[in-house]
């Protein structure tokens, strides 16, 4: 496997899929009672925005880079800035003006002494460094493997709450898109009320569509919240034109709030205008600047 997300770490789709995990994170610490929040596809947790790999292709400067003082600083939007607050605090702690927290660091922000980490990463080096950073959080499962094998060893949880997020890095598409569907689907058949956030690429419109669609239709009638922001026409051939996030059992509110944010998101990740954001239920089609 060629992925390395030093490569992509703090650009725009993952500016939009850390504030979502934000959203859902501050939903789920609201209650008292502990759960568990399980990483199936963690990284290496912390990224060097200024190392070679990173500035390679400088995805960030299009992303985390949208939000420093010059470029207009917060966003006036709770959820947001919250992310952004994250980032600054882990960029403090470490005295590293150019580090970037990914998944499993930001979640840490957010875990209290009552609640649980299962992360899990495939590649050797990644997991390694996964440790490293997490060290001494005797709550927190740091395991090297397959996380989509692993998800259903974790289900049902002890605390019956779970915020499962699912994050491949899609380099083989299909394999990816059918495994990620499997997996919620078995996840919930474990443990009906988890709440799964999963993160998919928008590279075609017609694949992404109908992916979607049959996940609804899979998981009918639970209803399958969607947030999607693109940055460039949802079926042009640059690569990645957009991030989506397919959210099931989403917390009270959490589409209420995004329908507030997203729009500022996507505003401040697309100066030119050239995409859009939807937050809709799975099914009904997205309107190019909702
Ligand atoms: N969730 C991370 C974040 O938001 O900071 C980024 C994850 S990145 C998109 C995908 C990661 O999954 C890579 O670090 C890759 O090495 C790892 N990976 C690939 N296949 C995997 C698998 N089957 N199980 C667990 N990890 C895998």
């Amino acid at each position: 496997m060629k992925y390395r997300h030093a490569f992509h770490a703090g650009n725009f789709a993952d500016a939009h899929k850390h504030v979502a995990l934000v959203a859902l994170l501050q939903a789920m610490v609201r209650k008292d009672k502990g759960f568990l929040f399980i990483d199936t596809h963690a990284g290496r947790g912390a990224y060097d925005l200024g190392s070679g790999a990173a500035r390679r292709s400088d995805e960030a400067a299009s992303g985390i880079g949208r939000f420093t003082e010059l470029a207009g600083g917060p966003a006036g939007e709770p959820e947001i800035d919250a992310w952004l607050e994250a980032v600054a605090a882990f960029r403090r702690e470490r005295r590293e003006r150019q580090a970037y927290p990914g998944s499993p660091l930001i979640a840490a922000q957010w875990l209290r002494p009552q609640d649980r980490a299962a992360l899990v990463e495939s590649e050797a080096t990644e997991h390694v460094e996964l440790r490293r950073e997490l060290r001494d959080r005797p709550r927190y499962s740091i395991e090297n493997g397959d996380g989509f094998q692993r998800l259903p060893a974790w289900l049902p949880p002890i605390e019956r709450r779970a915020l499962v997020l699912i994050d491949p890095p899609f380099e083989d598409s299909r394999a990816d898109f059918e495994r990620a569907a499997a997996a919620t689907v078995d996840a919930l058949a474990r443990f009906p009320t988890c709440v799964i956030a999963i993160w998919y690429p928008i590279k075609l419109e017609r694949d992404t569509t109908r992916w979607l669609d049959a996940l609804a239709a899979k998981l009918a009638p639970r209803p399958l919240l969607v947030s999607e922001l693109w940055i460039h026409p949802r079926d042009s051939r640059v690569g990645l034109n957009g991030s989506g996030l397919a959210i099931v059992n989403p917390p009270y509110l959490l589409d209420e709030r995004m329908r507030q944010w997203l729009p500022v998101l996507h505003r401040r990740l697309d100066p030119a205008g050239e995409g859009g954001c939807a937050v809709r239920m799975a099914g009904a089609a997205a309107t190019p600047g909702a």
